[in-house]
């Protein structure tokens, strides 16, 4: 028998389930979407997930015995076994999606992890961490994710935890609540949200001339274009990120000692000045043996859970 030519990455969002078809060299052959249906405690997710895949096998001619294997993603918690341990926006209990999904598609071989540590592998394998076995990546979105990849491995921890970066205490003077229900969370300052939730209560309180509006509008996009033009308030507010940020990274940096940061999330499109103003306050703070640590930007996108899905089956 000729060996298996192909392994699909899906990366299983609150709103669109991502489909990648790749080659079993990791090149990306096709990609589509469809809605995720979560109605009903998402009792459908899975059963469309499969019928998707059936559908593009069909119209290939692609034997399910050409297949090596399926990688998924999920947005909560999974087990190293697998196993999701509850997945709120999708309404699951705990899902055995690998078994699920591989009893629906003729016993293929499937594979799942937590979304945001799927964006990390595949950052590391085919991204910014390109050519890096140990990274730590850092998606400033919403809130604020995390992967953590060991040589070339996720590490999901005991409790499909690992890597939740964005609920680090960073802060203990902290009046209003992180969407974990505790209070000084990392993602409180460093997310889009928190850094524009910080940039509001500066703007309350200062009289400094700037060119940032206090009204529903501002973004952390906004912010870091003013900062980028000189605005000084603006350069304030992105140093009080790159500190918070910075001191919590030179802390796992401890822990971990990676060759690389990938930092990704809407907040990483602003570019280079992220990465500066991080390591600004990152390198005073590292030990001494990991001060030299590289940050990268991100470079998949929306495709990231889709190439690190894929990558655990390959
Ligand atoms: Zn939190």
């Amino acid at each position: 028998m000729a060996a298996a030519k192909y392994a699909f990455g899906i990366d299983l969002g609150g709103t669109t389930i991502k489909h990648g078809l790749f080659s079993a060299d990791g090149e990306l052959i096709e990609k589509w979407e469809i809605p995720t249906r979560s109605e009903e405690n998402g009792k459908n997710v899975i059963p469309d997930i499969a019928a998707s895949i059936t559908a593009k096998l069909k119209e290939k001619k692609i034997s399910t015995k050409d297949v090596i294997g399926i990688g998924i993603d999920v947005p909560g918690p999974v087990l190293e076994n697998g196993i999701v341990n509850q997945c709120v926006n999708l309404g699951w209990g705990v899902t055995d999606v690998a078994a699920e999904l591989s009893g629906l598609l003729d016993g293929i071989r499937v594979e799942a992890c937590n979304d945001a540590n799927a964006a990390a592998l595949g950052e590391q394998w085919k991204g910014g961490g390109q050519g890096y076995q140990n990274a730590v990546m850092v998606t400033l979105g919403t809130g604020v994710g995390g992967g953590i990849i060991l040589n070339g491995r996720i590490l999901p921890g005991a409790n499909g935890a690992g890597g939740e970066i964005g609920h680090i205490k960073v802060r203990d003077d902290e009046e209003d609540y992180c969407g974990c229900g505790k209070k000084g969370c990392l993602e409180q300052y460093t997310s889009a949200n928190g850094i524009t939730r910080m940039a509001h209560k500066y703007l309350d309180k200062t009289k400094k001339k700037t060119l940032l509006v206090n009204d529903d509008k501002l973004s952390s996009k906004k912010i870091f274009d003013a900062a980028k033009a000189g605005d000084e308030v603006s350069l304030a507010i992105i140093d009080d990120f790159g500190k918070t940020l910075g001191e919590a990274l030179a802390g796992i940096a401890a822990v971990i000692d990676p060759e690389v940061f990938v930092i990704g999330g809407g907040v990483s499109k602003a570019g280079k000045i992220v990465l500066d103003v991080i390591q600004k306050y990152y390198k005073p703070a590292a030990f001494h043996a990991c001060r030299n640590v590289v940050f990268k930007l991100a470079e998949l996108g929306n495709d990231a859970g889709m190439y690190g899905a894929v990558k655990m089956v390959l």
